[in-house]
């Protein structure tokens, strides 16, 4: 397994867009892949999509779970100036939004434009441009074409509720690093994909696996929608929490002992632990302060399932991410040593 795949399939991922609600193209992508590695693949009523990994022993099947859906913003209001306001799909702060490139999906295809504070010149407004806020109540959309009033916006074929789709950003730097804005969680995803790879190659391993690749993660919505009901353990795979005072960083996979929905099952953390030990797989353990998983959906939907959570290590998480290969490649391989397990 090669850091260089991963990434290779990372960036086709980021360069579909794919926002929670209308991520078909990245789901789509995932299908694609995972069929022609010889799995077979099924769609969730929603969209997520499910490949079977068939185990040669006995016991009960287990699920990893990624997701395709990333951060995005729908069209909330047309201002009487022709700039549009918007309302965030997902945990989108708009103070990292400002002088973001974005396509607004309309019926009649993509138009572009850019978002920016509502008084984004500074020779116009002076310190005021300093001192506004910048939250979504004040952010604007302005698209690139000769539009000045709300009645212009609407001949154009805008509407509230179309999509707001950002640029990815994403890059491969010299030294290793991927950055982009959807890191989460299109890395973990090509993680899986790489370790999908593997084990369709044979042997078969002992336990029966569903790749899940969720479609509503950044909405809390995700799994576990389209994985079978006699799975009673599910993993979600999704981006560590890196920041000052966390363990995780952006060379090692973190094994997640509890986030905002509390601990996760420590059965589970102790053998995943035990697996990338046995692996050499660097890896930290980690909370997070503020976030939930898809793993953690699972658990209140009702099913009795045990969760697990391990990810690379994401800096500025939800915002202008970055990564590092090293923490790509400790996943995927972690994600094999789970499909693998005796
Ligand atoms: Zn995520």
């Amino acid at each position: 397994m090669q850091a260089h795949d991963i990434v290779q399939d990372l960036m086709e991922l980021l360069a579909v867009h794919s926002p929670t609600g209308h991520a078909e193209a990245a789901a789509d992508l995932c299908a694609e892949k995972l069929a022609s590695f010889g799995l077979p693949v099924s769609r969730s009523a929603r969209g997520a999509v499910v490949a079977k990994i068939a185990g040669t022993g006995g016991g009960r099947p287990r699920a990893l779970t990624a997701h395709v859906d990333t951060l995005a913003a729908i069209v909330a209001e047309i201002m009487p100036d022709g700039r549009l306001r918007l309302s965030p799909v997902g945990g989108l702060p708009a103070l990292s939004c400002d002088g973001a490139y974005v396509e607004v999906w309309t019926t009649s295809g993509p138009v572009t434009g850019t978002i920016l504070p509502d008084l984004a010149s500074t020779h116009v407004f002076g310190p005021r441009y300093e001192e506004q806020k910048r939250s979504w109540h004040e952010m604007r959309l302005r698209l690139d074409m000769n539009v000045g009033s709300r009645a212009d916006v609407l001949a154009a074929g805008i509407s509230p509720g179309d999509f707001v789709v950002l640029d990815p950003r994403a890059q491969l730097t010299a030294g290793g690093f991927v950055k982009s804005r959807f890191l989460d969680d299109k890395a973990c995803a090509a993680a899986l994909l790489a370790a999908a790879r593997e084990v369709a190659q044979g042997p078969a391993p002992r336990h029966t696996t569903y790749l899940h690749f969720s479609v509503y993660e950044e909405v809390g919505q995700g799994a576990p929608a389209g994985i079978p009901d006699d799975v009673d353990e599910i993993i979600a795979v999704d981006m560590a929490a890196v920041g000052a005072g966390q363990a995780s960083d952006e060379h090692h996979v973190t094994i997640c002992a509890k986030d905002s929905g509390g601990p996760y099952d420590f059965s589970v953390r102790q053998r995943l632990c035990a697996l990338a030990q046995a692996e050499g797989v660097p890896f930290v353990q980690d909370i997070y302060p503020y976030y939930s998983s898809d793993a953690t959906a699972a658990a209140h939907s009702g099913r009795d399932m045990r969760i697990g959570l391990f990810g690379p290590g994401v800096d500025a998480s939800h915002t202008h991410e970055r990564t590092h290969e090293d923490a790509l490649l400790a996943t995927a391989r972690l994600a094999l040593a789970y499909l693998r397990e005796a």
